[in-house]
């Protein structure tokens, strides 16, 4: 197998001829970034002479070694001419100054001759001391084809072909193994890829199977295909520069999955301590089906290196689930409260999950308090809310000695959630019940925990908070908003001036985060990188 360092490359798009200037600055802005390949996607350019006129000029003037790609509508481009037409165009691209790579649409080499034709002048032309070479790419935007294997076959038997290429979008985290695979069995230099928003893992991972090259956006606005990362992203948060063979996964799987600030902190974390892994958000739809057949392939598959994942909404119940079925251990926190927030994969696949939410809630709690674990018990609490984290914050406060109270917008959730860790943690009414905010009346209870979605910047009500208006609070009570995006919410503004003391959730997504990071790690998350990551 042949193995090289992967590069960067950087597409760059042009609309008209008119941008030619500002394309060249963008890829020396690109290249500066980190990109040792630059990408000109001249699919519109190659659409009016005038257009073709300048690819010579974007060769000539590329500030590094380049590809130049007339990318076809059916294949998720824009240019919309045929088979001879296309041909034309690498003709008038071949007369010019040669690029490092001339892409070359499989569909169109194999069904024009006068491509292959022209390619083939082109490339002796480049001889003996240029060094072109052909591209040859497929791409099926609906999703992984049918003939994908056959394609391989076909393309890696090209002669003339010095890299391969294969891109398809990504139905599920699934394909992207599948890339990963083709890489590994590759015969020449090859570039697989998926797109869309669940194809990030393959673009991530190129360098680990010793892909040529991933393509990367310069700024998020500017990407030239679904799903494809910044050059920022990929060097900054997922070290991309530092992806090799030996590199292990760590995932965080949910369902949207996009918002989680988990890449950041994790990533800088392993640069600071050198911890050889990387972290990738891993979409999996909501059905348990998707989970466990996603947990499965990563686990199992034999060069992956997955070791372990950050599991949020909506799958931490289906974590424990998972890891029962697989025969693995549920720890004792996240058996008794019945959700997991955190798979560990031992050396020989076997698999642990257990729940860094409790304890980071209860511990961000008492050392926003001042106060000792202990020194919980017999303490009356509020919690608003009665998903995922609520039941990680209650069965935390419960298990701490203290007297729970739950409200939810839903009752009947709230209700449920009380019955079942009521049952699970053998706890009586005295302990945990469900109120109703009208009944609060700030004399019972000091402590408030918003375990809602309310105050979350882009959520349900960015603007709300779930404490009652008239709900008298002073410098005895505590507020503490588990919502961490904005960092400062509206109910923690609204709490201070009220006279109460105020937790932000940093303090608990810091907390539980760490407790992963040494969980899959063995070493002590950096507590000032994390910070700043956040
Ligand atoms: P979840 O399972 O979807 O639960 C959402 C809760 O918010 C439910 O109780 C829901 O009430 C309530 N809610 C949603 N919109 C509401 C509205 N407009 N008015 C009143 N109540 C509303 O979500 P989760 O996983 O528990 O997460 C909840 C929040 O915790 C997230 O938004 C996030 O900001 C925060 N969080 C913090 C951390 C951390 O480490 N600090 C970690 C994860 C999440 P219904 O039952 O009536 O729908």
């Amino acid at each position: 197998m042949i193995h090289a360092m992967s590069l960067i490359a950087a597409s760059i798009f042009l609309r008209d001829a008119a941008e030619v200037d500002d394309a060249l600055r963008r890829a020396v802005t690109a290249v500066s970034d980190g990109a040792g390949l630059v990408e000109w996607r001249v699919d519109a350019l190659a659409e009016t002479e005038a257009g073709r006129n300048v690819i010579a000029v974007l060769v000539q003037q590329s500030p590094a070694p380049c590809i130049v790609t007339c990318r076809s509508v059916s294949e998720g481009g824009s240019f919309t001419g045929d088979l001879v037409d296309y041909a034309q165009v690498l003709e008038s691209v071949a007369a010019g100054p040669l690029p490092r790579y001339l892409d070359v649409e499989l569909a169109a080499w194999l069904g024009e001759g006068r491509v292959r034709e022209v390619v083939a002048q082109a490339v002796v032309q480049a001889q003996p001391d240029g060094d072109m070479g052909v591209l040859l790419s497929s791409h099926a935007v609906e999703g992984r084809p049918a003939d994908l294997l056959q394609r391989v076959e076909v393309m890696s038997g090209q002669a003339d072909a010095a890299v391969i290429k294969l891109v398809w979008t990504a139905r599920s985290i699934r394909d992207n193994l599948e890339a990963i695979d083709l890489l590994s069995e590759r015969r020449k230099p090859m570039i697989a890829l998926c797109m869309g928003p669940l194809g990030l893992m393959s673009r991530v991972l190129a360098p680990k199977y010793g892909g040529l090259l991933t393509f990367a956006a310069q700024t998020s606005s500017s990407s030239t295909a679904p799903g494809q990362p910044t050059i920022h992203e990929l060097r900054d948060c997922y070290r991309f520069d530092q992806i090799g063979r030996e590199t292990q996964l760590l995932g965080v799987v949910g369902w949207p999955i996009g918002h989680s600030r988990s890449p950041q902190l994790h990533n800088a974390g392993f640069q600071e301590t050198g911890f050889d892994g990387v972290l990738i958000p891993l979409p999996v739809p909501p059905e348990y089906e998707h989970f466990k057949a996603s947990m499965s392939a990563l686990v199992d598959h034999p060069h992956l290196g997955f070791r372990g994942a950050s599991v949020t909404l909506p799958h931490k119940e289906h974590l424990i689930r998972f890891v029962e079925e697989s025969g693995g251990r549920v720890e004792e926190q996240a058996a008794r409260v019945g959700a997991a927030n955190t798979l560990i994969v031992g050396a020989a696949g076997a698999l642990v999950c257990l729940n860094t939410d409790v304890p980071a809630v209860v511990d961000a709690l008492c050392s926003g308090m001042g106060i000792e674990q202990a020194e919980l018990r017999g303490r009356r609490v509020v919690v608003f809310g009665a998903g995922g984290v609520a039941r990680a914050a209650v069965g935390g406060l419960c298990m701490a000695g203290a007297r729970v109270v739950v409200i939810n917008r839903t009752h009947q959730r709230a209700q449920d959630l009380v019955e079942d860790l009521r049952q699970r943690l053998a706890l009586d009414e005295e302990v945990l019940a469900v109120g109703a905010a009208e009944q609060l009346t700030g004399q019972d209870h000091q402590i408030f925990i918003n375990c809602t979605s309310v105050g979350m910047a882009g959520g349900p009500d960015p603007a709300g908070s779930p404490l009652p208006e008239n709900l008298p609070l002073d410098d005895g009570s505590t507020v503490f908003d588990t919502v961490y995006t904005p960092v400062r919410t509206p109910l923690m503004t609204d709490a201070a001036a009220r006279g109460a003391r105020v937790i932000p959730g940093t303090e608990m997504f810091l907390r539980q985060a760490a407790m992963q990071f040494e969980a899959w790690t063995g070493q002590e998350a950096p507590p000032s990188v994390f910070r700043e990551a956040l």
